[in-house]
């Protein structure tokens, strides 16, 4: 039990040093002295289904697996996997297949989301990341939205790049790229570009496939 609880003091170190939304969870808490089981079920918030019961019988090998699970790859697979129902929701109402999630890192709790409806709402700004963040705005009370990890399906195109600028947000994490019309890694490359003061960190890739295989199949649909 003694080396477990020092895998664990170990991992805290490492979580504060990098600063993840789990190290922020332990401030916010301040688990300065922590039981094992808190910091278990503190582990298991919003992740996989995790047997906290076995406490009394965890082997090491457990707890590197605890870690895995804690990775910052699956939390963003968590949020996209939700994004992507909205997106499958959004293609079944005739729209193009994009949605958006606004998520507070530290709470791990949706502030807003949205999918495209352009076409239902006859406007052609009503983006998912657009109608994301200004759902945010309103939700929060602030047009800045500092703090605040914006999920999109897709590559941002140009207009949603100069939004999530415009709206300070911290990290944006997308799935498929868009060669055709993003601006992230695409085109422009909005926030490389000298007019624009903000950047956010970028994660691409997450859960591309599954994407782009939507937006095929959706276009596939409407071509037959
Ligand atoms: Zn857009």
């Amino acid at each position: 039990m003694q080396e477990i609880r020092c895998i664990f003091k170990s991992f805290r170190r490492i979580q504060a040093k990098n600063n993840s939304p789990l190290a922020g969870a332990y401030r916010k808490r301040r688990l300065s002295k922590p039981s094992l089981a808190k910091d278990i079920s503190l582990c298991c918030i919003g992740f996989l289904p995790f047997n906290i019961s076995y406490k009394h019988e965890m082997k090491p090998f457990e707890s590197v697996w605890t870690l895995r699970v804690m990775d910052q790859l699956e939390f963003d697979q968590r949020f996209m996997s939700q994004a992507l129902g909205l997106a499958q929701a959004a293609s079944a109402a005739g729209e193009v297949p994009v949605a958006a999630l606004l998520v507070d890192p530290q709470s791990q709790k949706i502030i807003a989301s949205a999918a495209n409806t352009p076409i239902a709402s006859h406007d052609p700004t009503a983006h998912a990341e657009i109608c994301a963040l200004s759902l945010a705005g309103q939700n929060i009370g602030n047009y800045r939205l500092n703090g605040l990890w914006l999920y999109v399906t897709l590559e941002p195109c140009a207009m949603c790049a100069g939004a999530i600028a415009h709206a300070r947000i911290e990290r944006l994490i997308f799935g498929a790229s868009d060669p055709k019309g993003g601006a992230v890694i695409s085109g422009t490359q909005f926030f490389e570009q000298p007019s624009c003061h903000w950047r956010p960190q970028v994660t691409g890739g997450i859960m591309a496939g599954e994407s782009a295989n939507l937006l095929k199949s959706f276009f596939r649909q409407r071509r037959s």
